[in-house]
């Protein structure tokens, strides 16, 4: 599984779109000019920068997706060129999509199922494994305690 994601990644031959330069595969930014970078095909978890798995640490979570939030906040876009603006556009839906997948603990859950190739059944109905539900009612917790809710209304 992991392989399979690490010759993905490989497959990508990531130079910089504005000066051309060599990126780092994954980087939201270039390293020489700072021009952001397309988002492209990447694992939720690689996105931010968390390490593959159903446990994941909240706090580090939140810590990466509101770093990476910033760094991508449309203000900072304002006066850069159009498509610039459109790349940054791209970047925070690809971000927001990996954070809402992976602090949902069941859209987490079904993340990595749907990977595997198995389907688990739909956001509403009944996932019948007690084990699961029981991890996703903890994690659940941890995420209310976390407080991120308030956090992201603080930062709104
Ligand atoms: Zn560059």
């Amino acid at each position: 599984m992991s392989a399979e994601h690490a010759s993905i990644a490989a497959t990508r031959a990531p130079t910089c779109w504005s000066c051309g330069k060599p990126v780092e595969a994954g980087a939201p930014f270039c390293a020489a000019c700072q021009a952001v970078q397309p988002p492209g095909q990447m694992d939720h978890f690689a996105r931010l920068g968390l390490t593959r798995g159903y446990a994941v640490d909240l706090a580090a979570l939140d810590r990466a997706y509101f770093g990476l939030q910033r760094q991508l906040h449309p203000d900072r876009f304002a006066r850069k060129p159009p498509r610039e603006r459109a790349i940054s556009q791209q970047q925070a839906a690809a971000l927001n999509e990996a954070y809402e997948t992976l602090k949902n603990p069941i859209r987490r859950a079904r993340y990595l199922a749907a990977e595997l190739g198995v389907d688990l059944p739909g956001d509403g109905r009944t996932i019948d494994d007690p084990e699961l539900l029981m991890e996703a009612m903890e994690a659940r917790e941890a995420l209310t305690e976390a407080g991120s809710a308030a956090e992201v209304q603080a930062l709104e």
